[in-house]
Formats: C-alpha cells, sequence, structure tokens
C-alpha cells in the first residue's frame, strides 16, 4: 500500500516534470523558429563604425576598430554562426574581435557568448550581477524556480561563457579609439547593462544608446525590481541617444529602417531617432506604472 502510494508519487512528480519539460521545449521552439526570432537577417552598417550582426530579432551588435572590434550580445546559442557568418559578410574576422560586451544574461542575449568567445578568444566584460549568471550559463537567481531547476539540469540554460572582468556602473571600456559607457540599468534583469558611445558620420559625432529591456517578465521579479526600473527610466532620459537601439530588432525598428536607409541619401539618416528612443521610455514608464508584466 505504502509502496503503492509512492510510486504513485512520484509517477505525478515525473508526469508533472515530464510537462513542464515539454512546455518549455515547445515555447523554445516557437521562440526560434515565429517571425521575428532568429531567422537570419542581412548584416548592415548603421553609421560609421556601428554595424548590426544579428538575427531578425535577437539583436547583436559589431563596433569595429583599427585595434580590434567589440561585439555586444550573443542572441541564443544556435544564433552565434549567424553572428559569425554576417560578421564575416560584411568583411571582418571573427578572430580580431577582442571584447564581448552583453546587454542582460537570458539566454537569447547571453546564449551564444561562449561560442563567439571560443570562435574569437575575445575578453568578456559584465556587470557584477550578470557576470555570475553568465558563468553559470544562464541561472537566473531571480527567477522562477521550476525554469532554474530547468535550468540546472541543462535543459535551459546555455554554454557558459568565460567572464574575464566586471565594470561597475559608469564605467568605460575601451578597444584602441573605441570608448564604450556602461550604464547599469537594472529592473529587467539586476545587472542589465545599457551602452553609449559616439559614431563618425562624415563631419558629425552621432550619439548611440543600447537601451536595456525595461520590461518585467513575470518569471523573473526580485524586490528591489519597480525601484530598479524607476531609476532606470531616469538615467536612460538623461542620455542623449541620436541613434538608439535594444536587444529586441522589431523593438527600434531595425528592419523599417534597414530598407529606408537602402533607400535614402544617407543612409545613417533613417536611423537617428531621438523620438523613437523618448517613445521607447515613455512606453517603459507607462508599464511601470500600470503594474504591467510579460
Ligand atoms: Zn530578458
Amino acid at each position: 500500500m505504502l509502496h503503492d502510494f509512492i510510486t504513485s508519487r512520484r509517477l505525478v512528480v515525473l508526469l508533472a516534470t515530464l510537462s513542464v519539460v515539454a512546455l518549455v521545449l515547445v515555447g523554445r521552439w516557437l521562440n526560434a523558429t515565429k517571425i521575428g526570432g532568429q531567422g537570419p537577417a542581412e548584416p548592415f552598417r548603421i553609421a560609421g563604425n556601428f554595424y548590426y550582426v544579428g538575427a531578425t530579432d535577437a539583436s547583436a551588435f559589431l563596433i569595429t576598430g583599427p585595434e580590434g572590434h567589440v561585439v555586444l550580445d550573443g542572441g541564443y546559442p544556435t544564433t552565434a554562426r549567424l553572428i559569425m557568418a554576417s560578421i564575416a559578410k560584411l568583411g571582418f574576422d571573427i578572430k580580431d574581435v577582442k571584447v564581448l560586451l552583453n546587454s542582460e544574461p537570458h539566454p537569447d542575449h547571453g546564449g551564444g557568448l561562449a561560442v563567439l568567445q571560443q570562435a574569437s578568444g575575445a575578453q568578456l566584460w559584465a556587470s557584477d550581477a550578470s557576470a555570475d549568471s553568465l558563468a553559470s550559463g544562464g541561472d537566473d537567481p531571480d527567477g522562477f524556480l521550476p525554469l532554474r531547476a530547468l535550468t540546472w539540469i541543462g535543459v535551459l540554460g546555455y554554454p557558459p561563457p568565460r567572464v574575464d572582468h566586471r565594470f561597475k556602473d559608469g564605467d568605460t571600456i575601451r578597444v584602441g579609439p573605441i570608448v564604450l559607457t556602461a550604464h547599469v540599468t537594472g529592473g529587467h534583469t539586476r545587472g542589465c547593462t545599457s551602452w553609449s558611445f559616439s559614431v563618425r558620420d562624415g563631419d558629425r559625432l552621432l550619439n548611440v544608446v543600447s537601451a536595456c529591456d525595461l520590461g518585467v517578465l513575470a518569471s523573473s521579479r526580485y524586490p528591489e525590481q519597480a525601484a530598479d526600473r524607476e531609476r532606470s527610466i531616469r538615467v536612460l532620459r538623461g542620455l542623449r541617444a541620436d541613434i538608439w537601439v535594444t536587444c529586441h530588432a522589431r523593438w527600434w525598428g531595425r528592419y523599417r529602417k534597414f530598407v529606408a536607409s537602402a533607400a535614402a541619401k544617407n543612409p545613417v539618416e533613417p536611423f537617428i531617432d531621438p523620438d523613437g528612443y523618448r517613445a521607447y521610455l515613455d512606453a517603459a514608464e507607462v508599464e511601470l506604472r500600470q503594474g504591467r508584466v510579460h
């Protein structure tokens, strides 16, 4: 009797685990295949030495310089090969990528970093909170426990990259003449990092902001989250963004701007979008006030 009871309990636990695994796998599959996911996308110059090398939706950027290049974000583990193909298509060598950066360590942005690191030998820089998560292969300490458990057993998560350096809010990362400022703008995750830097277009210098995801996932919550988001929105409002991007390409209008750029007299012009940047922050603020989660 007791034996039967234990056996049926085990069966229930097993079935529950299997259904969670199945749900997650179906979710990942949908995420990977749906339009706006991680399909191949044409790489292109945004402005000056700043290029798009990401997928249809999972953003990745290349910033080139005479002493080595920088890649920001790695997409999913399977996006890395698209990113490498894009870098090659633009005429650059993955081996010249010296620094890897990350917006946030969820699998859609941190997943491919290990592959990129292996191919390039580049050094990865991360904020303290992101560093821990990246180095663990995507464990989110604020994540929903069943999802964390799936990361621990290797169903979710990704090959862990080696984190070589940690930075603090306001630090600058330099590769020759390339200078990027890190803004730790937590909320989506604790260590989410926005980046600002300038690019040259002819005789003008344009400011670029790569802004963090400012939304909240129901599966990733922490007590100081609302205060972090409040602060992050304020910090980002204080940055001048002639050009802005974020980790999901559909949010900053990758395709629309790419198409407009191909037809424009100055191909940089369609990427100059301070109004879009303000609208992104306004929408994030509305979400925060309404307490919306994703
Ligand atoms: Zn995320």
